[in-house]
């Protein structure tokens, strides 16, 4: 019987399910809006019946379930301890318990930023790499750090938050703090600079559509998100030694907006140490989170084989450097 592993990322619209083999290629995939009104049980149990779902379509014998999930996660207990107002009986619930339950194997609860840079370390645009820090420029900024071939997350869950130090300017941010890196370089922020400038409401998908147009303010908007993304590469190579990143979320599907001038910024300021940085965008697109969530299943049953990273990358087919 073929070894499977499945990945959940539970995000505030939709939950998004893959079937792994054992080396993280996906298999198959299922896509379910999230119950997010419902609350917990309903939240896991859509997730669970896709699972099911994909197990009758290919058969094997699953080894464990990985979720990732938006908010403040116990990755250890597999609860979850803070939640956006979307989710309603979110905060609290016990994922890996449920999951458990239902499917009799081990299940797994991760954070879905730390999940995202977890499967593109393993299986995705920075495969091999001991050592990256990861961004997702989504509706917030979301920030996790891989560190000798494992996921850091600090003494108090809160390593690699990139996108909430000060240092980015004077706007408020939605945390309640300032001059975040959020405040420039969310999906969210780009629609309202764009806002502020124009008078306009729009969406950042919007705003992406004009810049291309050649839109001034839109180019400008994109600009300063891409300066303030380069700054955080920067004081992380500086601070860290780390020079390799991978940035994800929805505003990274905008690559042609931000990685000229992140290239610029990185050519005009180089870190101290003179080793050159690589940027580069998300490998695994849509299925990064879930990939990753599967990633940690085969961490934590195989953890000598999981820190050697899926072992596809070498010295003969590094990915070229996009910055
Ligand atoms: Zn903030």
């Amino acid at each position: 019987m073929t070894a499977l592993v499945v990945g959940v990322d539970i995000g505030g619209t939709t939950t998004q399910v893959v079937l792994c083999a054992g080396d993280l290629t996906v298999a198959d995939r299922l896509e379910v809006p999230t119950p997010a009104a419902e609350g917990g049980a309903a939240m896991v149990g859509a997730a669970l019946d896709a699972v099911r779902l994909l197990l009758d379509r290919t058969p094997g014998r699953l080894l464990g379930v990985g979720v990732g999930a938006a908010g403040v996660v116990d990755a250890r207990a597999g609860r979850v301890l803070v939640a956006s107002d979307s989710f309603r009986g979110w905060a609290g619930f016990g994922v890996t318990a449920e999951v458990e339950r239902a499917l009799g194997v081990p299940a797994f609860l991760d954070n879905d930023v730390n999940a995202f840079l977890r499967g593109e370390a393993m299986a995705g645009a920075v495969a091999g790499e001991p050592d990256v820090l990861g961004m997702t420029l989504g509706t917030g900024v979301g920030g996790a750090l891989w560190l000798n071939g494992a996921l850091y997350d600090g003494p108090h869950g809160a390593a690699g938050e990139i996108g909430h130090v000060p240092g980015f300017g004077e706007l408020p941010c939605t945390c309640g703090g300032r001059g975040h890196l959020e405040t420039l370089a969310s999906g969210r922020a780009l629609a309202a600079r764009y806002g502020e400038r124009t008078g306009r409401a729009v969406s950042a998908r919007e705003v992406a559509e004009a810049a291309g147009r050649g839109d001034a303010d839109a180019v400008a908007v994109y600009e300063a998100a891409g300066a303030g993304v380069a700054r955080a590469i920067l004081v992380t190579a500086g601070l860290l030694d780390v020079t390799t990143f991978v940035i994800g979320g929805g505003v990274s599907r905008s690559w042609a907006l931000i990685e000229p001038v992140i290239r610029r910024t990185l050519a005009a300021e180089p870190p101290v140490s003179g080793h050159p940085l690589r940027v580069l965008p998300a490998g695994l697109g849509g299925d990064a989170v879930a990939v990753g969530a599967a990633a940690r299943v085969r961490a934590e049953l195989d953890p000598h084989r999981a820190t050697k990273g899926n072992g596809k990358v070498n010295e003969e087919n590094q990915p070229s450097p996009t910055v």
